[in-house]
């Protein structure tokens, strides 16, 4: 992707899961959301939407590789 098809795919997945880490659910600036792939690209997951979620650095940094989601953060559910 590049970074225009990149921002539209943001604005996408945005609009369909709000503009929240998908992990923590903090609420983040549009500039702060990383792209994580619930399969990880590694291990052969694709750039479509049902890969893709919105995730803050820390969640998407400490999951790596993994397949599940970060252990190292707190969930916040509240
Ligand atoms: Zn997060």
């Amino acid at each position: 992707m590049n970074s225009k098809q990149k921002r539209k795919k943001k604005q996408q997945l945005i609009s369909l899961y709000g503009n929240y880490c998908w992990w923590c659910r903090q609420d983040l600036l549009q500039t702060n959301l990383t792209f994580d792939h619930l399969l990880p690209q590694s291990r052969g997951g694709s750039d479509s939407f049902e890969n893709l979620r919105l995730s803050c650095f820390p969640c998407n940094n400490s999951r790596g590789n993994s397949l599940y989601p970060p252990v190292t953060k707190k969930l916040n559910y509240f």
